[in-house]
């Protein structure tokens, strides 16, 4: 259970993060998005190549494929599973949304409270509960099947966010009202972004890594 303020907080947090995106395209990856310059993300077998690691001692031979953060100075590095890119999408976005939300709530423990929280903020990122309540129609059926096609939601997860959606729009900052007028403008408008700044930036982080 999250403090209330602290839901807040957290909702905002997701919110400016996204705020300060070149473009948001609807479905939201975070690995097409800017990162913090010390948080990385990548993919098994590329930190694999990168460091010389073998990718079966990295993943604790298959035990820990849903990903996880490492910390090598001050850089933080998010590794996944890259077949989950085809496999499981909407798990994969989560799973590296949920880490990044470890990283900017600034967790030192793995606890039920910093889960919790950072599952939160995943579900923030994915789908913000600010856009979902512009995009919603009113009926349950409707604006079920339009969240989990708009943001490439499990059935399962578009249900929770419509449950758990807070309705009244005067709860939300002015920020996450932005945040939603960017959003449609930027889905309105097409990607011309391509993200994924991540290959030079990666590099520097290996050498970051390796001194
Ligand atoms: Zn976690």
């Amino acid at each position: 259970m999250i403090e209330p303020d602290r839901l807040l907080y957290i909702r905002w947090l997701a919110a400016r993060f996204l705020l300060f995106q070149k473009h948001l395209s609807p479905v939201i990856d975070v690995r097409e998005l800017e990162l913090p310059h010390h948080v990385f993300i990548a993919s098994f077998s590329e930190f694999s190549k990168a460091t010389g690691v073998e990718e079966h001692i990295l993943t604790g031979d298959g035990l820990l494929s849903d990903g996880y953060m490492i910390r090598r100075k001050n850089c933080r590095i998010v590794l996944y599973t890259q077949s989950y890119d085809t496999l499981c999408p909407q798990r994969l976005r989560f799973s590296l949304a949920h880490e990044l939300g470890h990283i900017f709530l600034h967790h030192s423990d793995d606890d039920q409270k910093s889960e919790a929280e950072a599952n939160c903020f995943a579900s923030q990122v994915i789908a913000h509960d600010a856009i979902v309540l512009a995009l919603i129609r009113g009926s349950w059926k409707t604006d079920l099947a339009l969240i989990r096609e708009q943001f490439g939601l499990s059935w399962e997860a578009a249900a929770i966010k419509l449950r758990s959606l807070n309705r009244n729009p005067r709860v939300y900052h002015p920020d996450e009202q932005l945040l939603c007028r960017k959003y449609l403008t930027d889905c309105r408008h097409g990607s011309s972004h391509s993200g994924r700044k991540f290959a030079t930036a990666y590099s520097t982080a290996f050498i970051a890594y390796e001194e």
